[in-house]
């Protein structure tokens, strides 16, 4: 059996078009675009490529964009006063703080002092409660888990009462898509279950799995034994194994490997997200997203 390949690149695309179409319709009606600012502290370049990913789409889909880059060495005090100014601008509707932070300033504060009503990236406690709570009171999901959720509704897998099994307790992905996917409604109704570092037979947990969602960050670690036969497979991990030359820019580029041994588990999955092309391109999209809906949010439209 060969797996569907549930491909992230083509349902951004999707997404994307639909974001675009709405953008456009409200900016007709109501003359109000989205606002995100991107605030970008020293120049990391992993952060540079990402900060540039973020702002090339938003500016695709015809919002406002700010970049505002600071200087490495700027004050925990200054990045504070900035990022007040933004929550009080009404043309800004989404703040997003590149992480990671310069060593000397506390990274949970800066994140903190986001207005839970403009804190996009969904990791403010508020809004962590919020998802917990579930149903209305979700404003913002974290970025990965939302294109997760979307990936396995778009890609027509049933969820209510199946089996989700999630490989990982990270605040950014295993905790919220477990929390996600348990809740009442739409896209969710399972019954979950959080595997870690600490689980006893891993395998026999997998198993069980309806749809298997894995955020280890350890290379090929879900074996394809431990697949159930035509379950969905959604492979988060993201690892660096080696190098190569693209062929397209001649240029050294990293080779990404997941967290599932892609070729031997689509032969056994039902459906099976590939490793680059998969979750990766479903972030910024829901970014985009949630920064469209903090507007809708602000204009009364939600
Ligand atoms: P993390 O290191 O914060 O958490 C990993 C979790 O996996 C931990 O809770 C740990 O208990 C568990 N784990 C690790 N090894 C394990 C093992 N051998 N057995 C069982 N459990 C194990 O990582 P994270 O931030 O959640 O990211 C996980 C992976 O997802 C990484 O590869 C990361 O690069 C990737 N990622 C991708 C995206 C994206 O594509 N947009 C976004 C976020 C993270």
């Amino acid at each position: 059996m060969t797996a569907k390949l549930i491909k992230g690149t083509e349902i951004r695309e999707e997404i994307l078009e639909e974001i675009a179409a709405e953008v456009k319709e409200i900016k007709e009606k109501k003359g109000v675009v989205p606002g995100l600012v991107t605030i970008l502290v020293g120049a990391n370049p992993a952060s540079i490529s990402y900060v540039t990913l973020k702002i090339k789409t938003a500016d695709r889909l015809g919002f406002k964009e700010i970049q505002d880059d600071q200087p490495e060495d700027i004050s925990e005090a200054d990045l504070l006063a900035i990022i007040d100014k933004y929550n009080k601008d009404d043309s800004i509707h989404g703040i997003l703080v590149q992480l990671p932070l310069p060593k000397h300033i506390d990274d949970k504060k800066i994140l903190n002092a986001i207005d839970p009503d403009k804190d996009v990236d969904g990791f403010h406690p508020v809004n962590v409660g919020r998802l917990m709570i579930g149903g209305a009171e979700v404003k913002f999901a974290p970025c990965t888990p939302a294109g997760i959720q979307e990936m396995i509704v778009r890609a027509g897998v049933e969820t209510s009462g199946a089996e989700v099994v999630v490989v990982g307790r990270s605040n950014i992905v295993g905790k919220p898509i477990a929390n996600m996917m348990v809740q009442k409604g739409p896209g969710a109704n399972s019954t979950v279950t959080i595997v870690h570092t600490r689980t006893q037979d891993l395998a026999a947990h997998c198993k069980r799995a309806d749809i298997l969602i894995v955020a280890a960050g350890v290379p090929g670690l879900v074996k394809p034994e431990w697949i159930k036969p035509g379950a969905c497979v959604i492979d988060v991990g993201v690892n660096r194994v080696g190098e190569k030359v693209s062929e397209k820019t001649g240029k050294k580029i990293a080779i990404l490997r997941g967290d599932v041994d892609f070729d031997a588990a689509k032969e056994i999955a039902g459906s099976i997200t590939p490793v680059p092309g998969g979750v990766g391109p479903m972030t910024i999209t829901m970014l985009m997203k949630n920064t469209l809906n903090s507007m809708k949010y602000k204009l009364g439209m939600m």
